[in-house]
Formats: C-alpha cells, structure tokens, sequence
C-alpha cells in the first residue's frame, strides 16, 4: 500500500492550488453575496483544464482520471468555502464522464468540448418535488414518437440552472424520464442529454426557475418544468428503460467528488481555527490553543479530516480501477459502499469542521464579518440532501455490508 500520491499528481495539486489562489480565492466571498460566479471565472477554470478532467483529450476532455478530479475539486472548495465553485466544478466532471462513456458520438461531440473548455454546463437533473431519494419512482414521463421523444414533468432543486440558461453558451443536464409503466420501477426509467440552452435557444415547452435558498449562492439551485418538450433520440444515453443503472453510476462518482469537497472547506475551516486561536489571548495573555478544551477539539478534527480524506482518495482509486483502468473483475457496484461511506465521513466532518471554528472563534463567528456561516451554509446543502441524502448513504452501505435481501 503507498498513501503517496505520485510526483505528477502533487505538481498537479500544486499548479491548481497557485491558480486558485490567484483567481479563486479572492472572489469567494463576492461571489457569495452577488450569488454568481462571474462568467470570466468559470472560462478561466476551464482554461486551467477544471473540467471534464475523466474525459479523454478527443471529447474537449483533459485525458485525466477521478483521483486528479478529486483532487481538483478539493482544491476548488479550498479555495471557495461557500462550495459553489467546488459544485459547479463537480457536477461538470462527473456527469460529462457518464455521457462520454454511454451517449451518442454526435451528442458527446456536441457537448464535451464546451463542457471541458469551460464554455458549457453538463448537471444533474434527477430530483422531482414528490422526493429526491426516491429514484426510481421517476414520473417525468418520456413518450416515444418516432424519432423523437416527448418529455413531461418537472425537476426540482436543480443546481446550475441560472449558468447555464443565462451566463453560457450551452446549457444541458443528464436528465432522468420515465419511458415504462409507473409500476415498471427501475426498470421503466431512461436518461437523456437535455439541452435546455444552445447559444441562446431554449426548447419550445421548456420553462426554467431560479429558487431562493439560503447559502452556496454562487451556483444557482431551480427548476426545470417540461411541458411536451420535443428531444431527439440521439440524446437518449444508453439503452431505453436502463437510465437507472447509469443514474447510479452517475451518482457513485459524484459522491467522491462532493466528498473531496466537503474535504476542501473541512480543511479551511481547520485552518481558520488554529489560525484565529494562536492569536487570540486572554488569562494573563495566554493564547486559548493553551486550553485543552480549545486545541482538542481541533486535534480531534485534524483526525477525522485525514481520515476522511483517505477514504475518499481511495474511493477515487476504486473509481479509476473500475472506469478507467477498466480492470476485470470489478463493476461499476463495487464503489457503491466506498462513495457513500465517503459522502457520509466528509459530509459529517465537514458539519463538525464549522461548528468547531465557530465555537473557537467565538462570538465573532456569529457575524457576518467572520464570513464563517458562507462555508457552513455550503457543507449544510450537503448534509440536507445534496448528491443523495445521508440516510440514503447509510442504507447504501447497510445494504453493501449486510446484504441487499436483508435490507429493503
Ligand atoms: C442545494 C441543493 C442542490 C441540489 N442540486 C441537485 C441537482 O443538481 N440535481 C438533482 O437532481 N438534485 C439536486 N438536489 C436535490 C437532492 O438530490 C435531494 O435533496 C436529495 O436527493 C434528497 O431528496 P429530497 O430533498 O427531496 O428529500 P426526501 O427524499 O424527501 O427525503 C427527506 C428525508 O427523508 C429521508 N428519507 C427518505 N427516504 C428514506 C428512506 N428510504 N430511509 C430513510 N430515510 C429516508 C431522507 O434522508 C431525508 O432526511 C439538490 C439539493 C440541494 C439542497
């Protein structure tokens, strides 16, 4: 076993984490309050090679793996705690890899390379208003009708729905439709590419809302409505009635990447609390790190980061074996405990990384000045439900470790 990463892959971190410092990390705070990212960020970030990291060189992609993007969007959320950068930069590098691997050849040309370039957007559209964790009781339906399909219903809690309706030039999401019998399950489910914006057109019978949440306002949360909204079968990915499976795979790699960002802004916040505790003094000018009960704490944070990290850099090792590597012998399932265990310890930490830097600092953190409630906003969409709620990681790995017939 070698926990080292290799020279290439620390200069990689190394050149990511310069550019981010230069033309991330001062914006941060601005982007929260203006809830945008400007648009000049996001084509430098795709400048940098940020996107479609998996994706190889002839599809825009920049040829990489999911431990490079792992490490890329730990970087990303490092440098922009609030976690919409880091979200913006995930959802573009999983879910283009999914399309790459299953979509059409005309389809995956049509929107990789602007993905990659940073002059697109490639998201997620499962959610539905009558429960996100419920997957596979999918109603947007999909009608067939010759070569086209006739999608109806509506998607919720969106994210990257203002980008790429208004701010770029392509806009699209991997999107989920019933095509079988209400009762088919996941049987009865099929996933399109749905471009909802290409150079300013948007589809007849498409309508799109921007939803008021209360934290990561970089990246816009809305809604998708689709009302008889005509797609071509060429965005069909995969084969019809089998969305569900590549929705899952989908998910699994996404997780590791929503993990390494819960990572990144756990990491900061460590950071801002050792920092504001060497400083502030008191007890005959004592800096408080001098009490137990301030430096534990962070000791005991610093422990779970680690921990937490590893198991997410080796889910993203078990990814690359599994999509890259295309090892035999492995499937796409066995990542399915090692994503979600990632997603609930770096979620979970990332909570604890906040509250921590909130009670070593103070009152002061309970200001907006502190800035500190941007980054604990952030990690909060994730403990909600953001990438699959935290029960639904438990049962993933209950049913994992226990045994799919013992746990229903
Ligand atoms: C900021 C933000 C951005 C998002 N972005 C996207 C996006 O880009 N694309 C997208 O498709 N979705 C997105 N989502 C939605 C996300 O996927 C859902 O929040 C998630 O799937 C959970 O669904 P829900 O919120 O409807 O909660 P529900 O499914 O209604 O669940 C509510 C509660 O019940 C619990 N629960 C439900 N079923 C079970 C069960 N079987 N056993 C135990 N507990 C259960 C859940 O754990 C949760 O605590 C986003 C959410 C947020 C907050």
């Amino acid at each position: 076993m070698d926990f080292r990463l290799s020279e290439d892959e620390q200069l990689f971190v190394e050149s990511v984490r310069e550019f981010l410092a230069k033309e991330l990390s001062p914006h941060w705070i601005t982007m929260d309050e203006q809830h945008r990212i400007p648009t000049e960020i996001i084509h430098k970030l795709g400048e940098q090679g940020l996107f479609a990291i998996p994706v190889p060189e002839e599809y825009g992609g920049q040829g990489g793996n999911m431990l490079l993007t792992t490490l890329a969007v730990e970087e990303v959320a490092y440098a922009d705690p609030a976690v919409a950068t880091a979200v913006f930069t995930l959802l573009n590098n999983a879910w283009p890899f999914i399309l790459y691997k299953y979509g059409n050849e005309e389809v995956k040309q049509e929107i990789l390379p602007k993905v990659g370039s940073g002059q697109g957007f490639f998201g997620i559209a499962s959610t539905e208003p009558h429960g996100g964790s419920d997957v596979a009781g999918t109603r947007t339906r999909a009608v067939k009708d010759g070569d086209l399909y006739r999608i109806t219903g509506e998607k919720i809690y969106i994210s990257g729905v203002r980008e790429s309706m208004e701010q770029l030039s392509l806009g699209s999401w991997f999107t989920i439709t019933r095509t079988g019998t209400p009762e088919s399950r996941h049987r009865g489910i099929s996933a399109f590419a749905f471009i909802g914006n290409k150079d300013g057109k948007v589809p007849e019978g498409f309508r799109y809302s921007i939803l008021n949440t209360v934290g990561r306002h970089g990246i816009s949360t809305g809604m998708l409505e689709f009302n008889d909204v005509e797609i071509h079968k060429k965005y069909l990915i995969g084969e019809e009635n089998k969305g569900f499976y590549l929705a899952m795979q989908g998910f699994s790699i996404a997780r590791i990447f929503v993990s390494a960002a819960n990572i990144g802004a756990a990491r900061w916040a460590l950071e801002q609390a050792i920092e504001y505790a060497r400083n502030r003094r008191m007890f005959d000018d004592r800096p408080i790190t001098s009490f137990q009960g301030v430096s534990f704490p962070l000791a005991e944070l610093a422990v779970k980061i680690e921990s937490a990290k590893l198991l997410v850099y080796k889910a993203a090792q078990i990814a690359d074996r599994i999509f890259i590597e295309q090892e035999p012998g492995l499937r796409p399932h066995d990542l399915n405990f090692y994503a979600a265990a990632s997603k609930i310890a770096s979620v979970e930490t990332s909570k604890e990384a906040f509250e921590t830097l909130m009670k070593t600092m103070g009152a002061y953190s309970y200001t907006k000045e502190a800035h500190v409630y941007r980054g604990l906003l952030g990690v909060l969409s994730y403990l909600v439900g953001a990438e699959g709620a935290q029960n639904i990681m438990r049962y993933i790995v209950a049913r994992e470790i226990i045994g799919r017939e013992y746990v229903k």
